[in-house]
């Protein structure tokens, strides 16, 4: 049976990523054309909490496609991990009769929203927004391939730098437990070597490596290192590897957060698209606390359950064989 649902707020939470403001323009659009009240909710859960919430309609997201960051703010809302944050927070959803809820954020994000769907009953739909791609039930995260792009072009950049004074350059990008950037980074720009946070790289094999680089006329290294890697970020590996390497003048740069900036790639902007279009017509059919995803370019139904209770986190192997043989 379809369930009655006339009013349903979007909000995002945690941290941002490329794409969240093309979904919240998706979410947005496919509501209303199916005659719903959509309402968007600042600053994530402290906005449900502060009572932030605002009737949106069809052109209150006009001309955000292609903007990076959020306009509905994110936030990381403590208040919202009691029992009497979650309650006030669903006494303003009833002050504005809203049944159902869009949560785009990461899986701190999805925790707060299935405890929320069952203490109040509140309908919730989730969409992976994060750029570390770390979340189970999704081939891809909204914002994760316009942040390889980011760190693409860095690179690039200081590949033409580091070519023409024979440097050895570590850079750092995001990732604490996710070596997805890094790698397929990695791959993307031809670095020499990758740090992941999971995989143990020794300090000897990585020298090993740059070594052979040096023997055979390389002129420039490039060793991408994920700030997650488990002997260090960036600055570390680079001082362990000075102390034995000498042969190239040694630079580090940490890329940051201009990784989590930026207008989103036509891959986000559609996956993006796909995934609040997809999440409000799952919301009408009567679905809750379900994740939308993409898994082999088909739209994909993973319960926040299973979505929390397992981690994609299993780099792929071709990729990762393939990192050591193109790059000799
Ligand atoms: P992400 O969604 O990117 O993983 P966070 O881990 O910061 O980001 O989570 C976003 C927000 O989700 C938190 O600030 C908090 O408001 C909410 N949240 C996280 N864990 C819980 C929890 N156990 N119970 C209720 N809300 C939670």
């Amino acid at each position: 049976m379809k369930p009655n649902i006339k009013n349903i707020a979007v909000l995002t939470s945690g941290g941002d990523a490329p794409g969240m403001n093309a979904c919240i323009r998706a979410v947005v659009r496919t509501g209303i054309y199916n005659g719903i009240n959509m309402f968007g909710v600042l600053q994530g859960y402290q906005g449900l909490i502060n009572n932030n919430i605002i009737p949106m309609n069809a052109r209150s997201v006009s001309n955000i496609i292609h903007l990076g960051g959020t306009i509905l703010k994110t936030a990381r809302c403590l208040e919202f991990k009691t029992d009497e944050g979650m309650d006030l927070a669903y006494e303003n959803l009833k002050a504005h009769d809203i049944d159902a809820l869009v949560v785009i954020g990461g899986d701190g994000t999805f925790t707060g929203a299935r405890r929320f769907a069952e203490r109040h009953g509140v309908k919730v739909i989730g969409i992976p927004g994060t750029i570390d791609n770390d979340l189970y039930g999704s081939d891809f995260t909204l914002g994760y391939d316009t942040a390889i792009n980011t760190v693409i072009a860095a690179v690039d950049k200081i590949r033409d730098t580091a070519d023409a004074h024979d440097r050895l350059f570590f850079i750092e990008v995001m990732g604490r437990d996710s070596g997805c950037i890094a790698l397929r980074a990695s791959i993307a720009t031809g670095s020499e070597a990758v740090l992941l946070p999971e995989q143990p790289t020794s300090i000897e094999d990585l020298i090993k490596q740059l070594e052979t680089g040096a023997a055979t006329k390389k002129s420039s290294s490039i060793v991408i290192v994920s700030e997650g890697h488990k002997q260090g970020g960036a600055y570390d590996i680079a001082k362990l590897v000075k102390e034995k390497f000498n042969h190239y003048d040694t630079k580090v740069t940490i890329l940051g957060h201009l990784q989590r900036g930026g207008s989103p790639s036509s891959f986000d902007r559609i996956l993006a698209s796909r995934l609040g279009f997809a999440a409000v017509n799952e919301l009408l059919k009567g679905s809750t606390k379900q994740m939308v995803g993409l898994r082999g370019n088909e739209i994909a139904l993973t319960s926040l359950d299973e979505a929390l209770a397992a981690h994609n986190f299993k780099l792929e192997s071709d990729l990762l064989e393939m990192t050591k043989v193109l790059s000799i």
